[in-house]
Parts: structure tokens; sequence; C-alpha cells
């Protein structure tokens, strides 16, 4: 095993260390396809999941030029009810849910080759269909050019941290496990109205079991105005739960009474994702206090993490 010769190369602040988390960093075992609509485009698209070398981590290949974007913070461009990689004039939207599967099951090294559009199919609206597919060919070991293993770092949270907009904040704090604590307020919507979810420990079983089958929720007041905007045109009932202000829930059942809150930790999942760097963790180990949050605060608060703000 290589200890990781990346290390210099790892990002750091005065918050975070990065240390090994006694693990080996590993990969798909395995090719997995999946094709599907996607959500704002409402386009088809496949995307095809490759092993790849230690110290590779996870980045998409995609566009007329197959350009390849790292799923990395530093690429993140928009974040409007998706979160949006570009680099070079190519882009690639709607990662979260694919990229959380791979942090919450530990696929450190991915290659995701996406045809037919510039989005990530959609699937059902959740992590599920990833996760079952990547249980279905195994992880294996992955090994660097030389054919050697690597070690898994983590960046660990040595201080509390926060960031905030309006009323909405993340707050992480030093602990010795990954634990997600997140809560939603839609007060205008009571069949969802003040939710609280709290995950401890997130390990791959937790999330596989907990997290990863729930869906994208919607309020379907809002749904007409999103779809003017050109917006979720491929949303659907197939791939969220949608709720309205004055009916309740449109699509029953939900699969967990608390589903919208746990698809919140699902996107977390994924966004802070995209901390990782070399096929190492990207989900800092801390306890995370999220409410009221979305993609573009998940966005400030590892920007706000890596220093840069
Ligand atoms: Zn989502």
């Amino acid at each position: 095993m290589t200890s990781s010769r990346f290390f210099n190369t790892l990002r750091t602040s005065s918050s975070i260390s990065w240390k090994q988390t006694g693990k080996i960093q590993q990969t798909l075992a395995s090719v997995i396809e999946k094709s599907g609509t996607t959500l704002h485009s409402g386009e088809f698209s496949t995307a095809k999941l490759f092993p790849a070398k230690a110290g590779e981590g996870r980045f998409f290949i995609c566009g007329d030029r197959r350009s390849r974007i790292p799923a990395s913070i530093d690429f993140v461009t928009e974040t409007t009810l998706c979160t949006t990689l570009c680099k070079d004039g190519a882009r690639i939207r709607t990662v979260e849910h694919l990229l959380s599967a791979l942090e919450g099951t530990g696929v450190d090294n991915c290659r995701i080759e996406i045809d037919g559009s510039d989005e990530v199919p959609l699937l059902d609206g959740s992590a599920q269909e990833w996760v079952e597919a990547i249980e279905k060919v195994g992880l294996c070991t992955a090994n660097d050019s030389n054919g050697s293993s690597m070690e898994k770092m983590a960046p660990f949270l040595h201080e509390p941290v926060h960031v905030w907009s309006n009323d909405s904040f993340i707050a992480a704090f030093p602990s010795s496990k990954v634990h997600i604590t997140y809560g939603i307020a839609f007060p205008q919507v009571p069949a969802i109205g003040y939710q609280w979810f709290s995950s401890f420990p997130l390990d791959n079983s937790f999330y596989a079991k907990q997290i990863a089958s729930s869906r994208t929720f919607g309020i379907y007041e809002e749904v007409e105005r999103l779809r003017k905007a050109g917006l979720i045109q491929g949303g659907s009932a197939d791939n969220a739960i949608v709720c309205s202000a004055s009916k309740g829930w449109l699509n029953p059942p939900l699969r967990f009474q608390d589903e919208p809150c746990r698809h919140k930790v699902l996107d977390l999942v994924g966004d802070f994702s995209l901390f990782a760097q070399n096929g190492n963790q990207g989900l800092p180990v801390a306890h995370i206090v999220a409410y009221k949050g979305g993609h573009s605060l998940h966005a400030s608060f590892l920007r706000h993490l890596s220093g840069f703000c």
C-alpha cells in the first residue's frame, strides 16, 4: 500500500486536518449502466460508471468533446435546484444523487461517462437504484498505475465552522464520526411542516438503509412556476414526491414519514462529496447540523471550509 503521495496536494485550512481512516481506496468491481429522463431538460441520458485507478477520484466524461470534469467543489458553478459542474466550456448538471450514492457506499474512484444530455438521469428521484446497482457489482480495492493500493484519508474537523444565509444555516462541530442532523421548515405546507432527522453514525450501512431511498420532493404550487422558468421539465410523479399546501401528498405512499428531511441528508452527502480529492473521503468527519439548507448553502459551506470565503 502507498501512503497518500498526493497528500501535499490536499486542500488545507485552519479548520481541518487530513487523517487516515484505516481503510484503503476502493472502486467498482465492474461496469454499471443506467438510463432515464433528466430532471431539468427532460431529455433522456445514459450514465456508465467504470472502475478507476486509486488517486483518480470521481470524475465525469461528458459533452461532444468528451471533456473530463472532476467531481470537485472547484468546478461547481450553479446550484439552482441542482448542483452543476463546469470546466472548459463543458457542463454536467444534477450530479448530487449519483455522487451521494458513490460517497455513501465508498466508491472512492470512478469514471462516469454521460451520453445523450448534459444531466445525470434522475431515475426514481433518490439514490436507491444507484446503491442497488453498486451492491450488485460490488467494490474492489483500487490500484494505482504501479499496481499499489492507497490509504483513504478523510478531512477531520477540529474547530466549529458555520455559514448562514437569512434563517438558513450549516454548522459543524468536531466529532470522532460523521453525524448529520438536518432540519426543514415548510409551515405553509402542513403535510411537511417542521421535521428534523439525525443520522449517527453515518456509515455505509446506515446510508444504504435509511437515506438512499428517500426521493426528491416538490411543492405542487411551485411546480408551474418552475416549469415556466424552463426548469424541472422532466419532473413527474415517477421521480418525485409532490405535496400540495391544501391537499397534502399527491402521490403517496411515502417511503418514510420524514422522507423529505432524509432526502436533504442525501443531497448534503452528495454535495459534500465534492470536497473529495484524489480518491479520499469528501464528507468531513464532524457533527454537521443544517437547517433549511440547499445546494447553494452546501457549496458555500465547502468553500468556507476550503478557506476561500
Ligand atoms: Zn435531491
